[in-house]
């Protein structure tokens, strides 16, 4: 931890005469040097204290925060996360495979999401040990009793359940109604915990919510909780008893300017109360899975200006990064802050700030009203932390960029750039 930098903002701020972007304690633009551009620069300390935010809200109960790999699933930061003593929530043997490079002794800490496991993943995380499967339909349920029984090896499992609770958020990212692919109706849920409670292979351990990501408000979480502490109580009373209720992740972030991050831990405090209260006297642990609010505003993106130039009315301005890069505006018409790393002088105006892709979606920002920029400025797009790298690709052929994580003064590279041997080297031709 960071003793000198107390939490109360984003880490990206600017510093010295010249005001230059920084990140903790080093210069945007020697980032941008060293490594080139595009570049995904990580706060650790940020990280590690928005998890620590997490911990202490819980900290009077038995609890196990699960952050979500695939939020930001980077071997460094799944290490740094793992060190502070987080669990891991994955959705594919790929993620987990992740979680037992960087930390393999977390694998018992380790939930297993997701509509579509194959026969595969769920060997392997047997396997592994992990903490629990949160199954999602009756079939995977008898699929994972299956395997498990060819390993001679009890599974535990909660049962993802849909508890018909609707979330404010963009529909893409909403899950916890009825209408969604997600989780099982909560209301055939009591049947199946009964019946499977009779498998000598399963262990009903626990159950499981997830409502959607970027849910700016406490109100459903509380809702989400109270429908599964009810249905946990219930099953009590008829001798299937519980260890876990899993609150699933989704917390969101302020994306918008002003949205310094100085307000996260009252938004975990606030987001902890509306959980305690509907607990509801549930005795055994607790389980969370928050992923963006970890990692989203420790990172940002570094990206170079490669072109100004008007078309019409319009101004452009085009950068070294793409929709390839970060996809969530093209995506979820999602905003992103962009903030110049040397500030010019001069009068804001409406541009476009968009990448060389080949689509016209391929954008960050529409009638943005931004300070002059020029050819080979800085620009940074900020609280990319989360679903930044992670939905990366290498379409128009464009190589992945590298990634920085800064610790204090120091700064070390955790992915290198792609070049072009990697971008061919799975082909056969
Ligand atoms: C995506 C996801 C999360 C994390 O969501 P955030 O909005 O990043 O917190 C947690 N649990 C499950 C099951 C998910 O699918």
């Amino acid at each position: 931890m960071n003793p000198d930098l107390k939490y109360s903002s984003r880490p990206f701020r600017a510093a010295g005469a010249r005001g230059v972007l920084h990140c903790d304690g080093v210069s945007l633009e020697a980032l941008a040097k060293q490594y080139g551009t595009p570049l995904y620069v990580y706060s650790a300390y940020e990280i590690v204290e928005r998890f620590l935010l997490f911990k202490s809200a819980f900290a009077v109960r038995d609890h196990l925060i699960c952050y979500a790999v695939k939020a930001n699933s980077s071997l460094a930061i799944l290490k740094l996360l793992a060190d502070q003593g987080a669990g891991f929530d994955i959705v594919s043997g790929g993620e987990l495979a992740r979680v037992m490079a960087a930390a393999p002794e977390a694998a018992g800490r380790v939930v297993f999401s997701g509509v579509g496991k194959t026969a595969e993943e769920i060997d392997a995380a047997l396997q592994a040990g992990i903490l629990e499967f949160n199954v999602e339909s009756e079939s995977e349920l008898q699929l994972l009793a299956t395997r498990a029984k060819k390993r001679g090896a009890k599974a535990r499992f909660a049962l993802r359940v849909n508890p018909d609770v609707f979330a404010d958020t963009h529909p893409y990212i909403s899950t916890g109604l009825r209408e969604h692919k997600f989780g099982i109706d909560i209301r055939q849920a009591p049947a199946i915990y009964r019946a499977a409670a009779k498998i000598k292979w399963l262990e009903p351990h626990g159950i499981s919510v997830h409502i959607g990501s970027q849910i700016r408000s406490a109100e459903p979480f509380g809702a989400a909780v109270r429908r599964v502490s009810k249905l946990a109580a219930q099953l009590r009373s008829e001798g299937i008893a519980l260890k876990s209720i899993d609150a699933g992740g989704g917390l969101g972030i302020d994306y918008h300017s002003g949205g310094d991050g100085s307000d996260a831990a009252a938004k975990v405090a606030e987001y902890a109360g509306a959980i305690e209260k509907s607990l509801d006297g549930f005795e055994g642990r607790l389980l969370i899975e928050p992923g963006r609010f970890i990692v989203a505003q420790a990172g940002a993106l570094v990206t170079r200006v490669l072109n100004v130039k008007k078309n019409g009315k319009k101004t452009f301005v085009i950068t070294d990064a793409a929709m390839n890069d970060l996809i969530r505006p093209a995506l979820y018409q999602a905003y992103h802050e962009i903030v110049p790393v040397k500030p010019r002088a001069g009068t804001a105006r409406a541009v476009d700030v968009v990448g060389p892709v080949c689509e016209t979606g391929d954008f960050f920002a529409r009638d943005r009203k931004l300070k002059p920029i020029q050819p080979g400025d800085l620009l940074v797009l900020m609280d990319a932390g989360a679903y930044g790298m992670a939905q990366s690709s290498n379409y128009n052929s464009r190589m992945k960029p590298a990634e920085v994580l800064v610790e204090g003064k120091k700064h070390r590279l955790i992915r290198r750039r792609e070049e072009m041997k990697d971008l061919l080297a799975t082909e056969i031709y």
